[in-house]
């Protein structure tokens, strides 16, 4: 499945986090090393970040390979940020396809990314709004259902707790690798795929897959969410965040 990538910390060049790193995210759309389900991922791609004291991020989203995206290069070279979330994606049959199906989703200061594959997606159309649905597709809808907790006050990492949560009670199943951030925070899911943090020069960065072979990448275990922020970084089963939530 897709491959994502959200990196917070002191400024850097999309270039330096996406393009450079030998098994970095640009590389990843073509040779993943820890890729379990498909192989390349070439269904488009998106890199959203933040900008100054702009709270508001800018999304670019092709549905091209990333490779085969002239204008990039140049781009990635002189837009440099301390809070970005980017993806590769490698379509689930029946999805739908185009830029707006390539994550980063996004409202208002919010970025989100599902990489994963979900049955039964169609079941949870009905508890979303449809303005908040692009397209259809599983991660719209996961991303429509996280909008709708961050909307009446919950926090990033219970908000994409809850969304597993609530999806999986509903009936649908599968794998549920979110990856949520307002340039301030991240939370991110290991549900069913691989998920891994580096610490990088102050800052932090949490990617499906590491992007080098340097030490220091660890492993986020199945079924946890990793969130990091100015307060840290914290890894938590899920179960411990959905005790008492309630699923409409
Ligand atoms: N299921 C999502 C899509 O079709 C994410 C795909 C993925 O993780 N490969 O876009």
């Amino acid at each position: 499945m897709c491959r994502h990538l959200a990196y917070l910390g002191p400024a850097v060049s999309l270039k330096e986090l996406i393009l450079d790193p030998e098994h970095g995210l640009y590389r990843q759309s073509w040779a993943p090393r820890r890729q379990r389900h498909g192989t390349v991922n070439a269904d488009g791609f998106g890199v959203g970040w933040y900008a100054g004291d702009d709270p508001v991020p800018a999304r670019y989203r092709r549905d091209i390979p990333i490779w085969n995206d002239e204008s990039l290069p140049g781009i990635a070279r002189v837009t440099r940020s301390g809070a970005v979330l980017a993806a590769v994606r490698s379509a689930t049959p029946g999805m739908a396809l185009g830029a707006a199906a390539a994550a980063p989703f996004g409202a208002g200061t919010w970025l989100f990314s599902h990489n994963g594959a979900v049955s039964g997606w169609e079941t949870l159309q009905s508890r979303v709004s449809v303005r908040d649905m692009d397209v259809l597709s599983d991660s719209a809808v996961l991303w429509a259902l996280t909008l709708a907790r961050l909307r009446t006050g919950a926090e990033p990492g219970p908000a994409l707790a809850a969304v597993i949560a609530e999806a999986e009670a509903a009936g649908a199943a599968g794998r549920f690798n979110l990856l949520l951030t307002d340039g301030t925070s991240i939370a991110a899911t290991a549900a069913g795929d691989t998920l891994c943090y580096r610490a990088r020069d102050g800052g932090v960065v949490i990617a499906s897959e590491p992007g080098d072979d340097r030490p220091g990448w660890a492993d986020v275990p199945d079924r946890h969410l990793l969130t990091a922020g100015p307060h840290g970084l914290a890894v938590a089963p899920l179960s411990d965040l959905t005790e008492g939530v309630t699923v409409p």
